[in-house]
């Protein structure tokens, strides 16, 4: 699952078929298709959840204490299929 992050409002949000953006309004992104997505602004930061640990968390969710933890990564700035586009 594709994300991207503003580090200039902080907002983190999915991508879908269609352009968004974030608040400040000076990220955006889309998934061109089920496999490749594009973004544009100087602050807009690439991320990664791997949906499978996400699923998981999400069956396994505690009732309290601790959460359960699942995997997000920073995408490089080099991805062929998560790119800047400028
Ligand atoms: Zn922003």
């Amino acid at each position: 699952m594709k994300l991207l992050m503003c580090l200039n409002c902080n907002d983190v949000f999915s991508l879908d078929m269609y352009e968004k953006g974030c608040s400040c309004g000076r990220s955006k992104g889309k998934y061109i298709n089920q496999q490749l997505a594009e973004y544009t602004g100087e602050f807009a930061l690439p991320l990664g959840f791997t949906n499978s640990s996400l699923i998981q968390a999400i069956k396994h969710q505690p009732n309290e204490g601790m959460g359960k933890e699942f995997t997000a990564f920073v995408i490089p700035k080099n991805c062929e299929t998560f790119f800047k586009r400028f």
